[in-house]
């Protein structure tokens, strides 16, 4: 009953993490349908159901607009789950402007990313590709899904396929 259970929107986009007791509740009372089981069976005197891992809302749940959530170093290293955009490094992660801020970048969601120190260094006052670098994937305002994402330690594979983007 521990285990957690990925919450998806009804559109399927993830909107958070819940315990499998309030996935239960949630399937019970027909507010979710069953998208994925670990396998196992959860049994009561009358009947027995599947242990969700992954269930999805049956009503659109209004979630708020990411490019509101404020821009941080912390926020962006999540966004990013936690690894150098550059090189795939989860060592000494820093935020890069990707148009560097003496060449008038700004400090805007699709202007940022996480870089390791290295290729902080590595990049200075270049654009990615003056220094030869390219990117995993294009920075944007982060989604509900890269929160949840980066909550997690270990992804289980039956989450895999809500995510966008998925650093292996
Ligand atoms: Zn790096």
């Amino acid at each position: 009953m521990r285990r957690p259970v990925l919450v998806l929107n009804s559109t399927y986009e993830p909107v958070n993490i819940c315990s499998t007791r309030r996935a239960v509740v949630l399937l019970l009372k027909g507010r979710a349908e069953l998208v994925d089981t670990n396998g196992g069976l959860l049994r009561s005197e009358r009947t027995s159901i599947p242990v969700p891992s992954v269930v999805r809302l049956n009503s659109y749940v209004r979630l708020p607009r990411a490019e509101s959530r404020r821009l941080s170093r912390r926020a962006v290293l999540a966004r990013d789950g936690y690894r150098c955009q550059y090189c795939g490094s989860t060592q000494h992660l820093t935020v890069d402007h990707i148009v560097p801020r003496s060449r008038g970048g700004t400090t805007c969601w699709e202007n940022v990313v996480t870089s390791c120190a290295l290729c902080n260094v590595r990049k200075g006052a270049c654009l990615p590709a003056e220094a030869g670098m390219s990117m995993s994937r294009r920075p944007r305002p982060p989604s509900p899904g890269d929160y949840v994402l980066a909550s997690q330690r270990v992804v289980p594979d039956a989450w895999r396929p809500y995510f966008e983007f998925v650093t292996a």
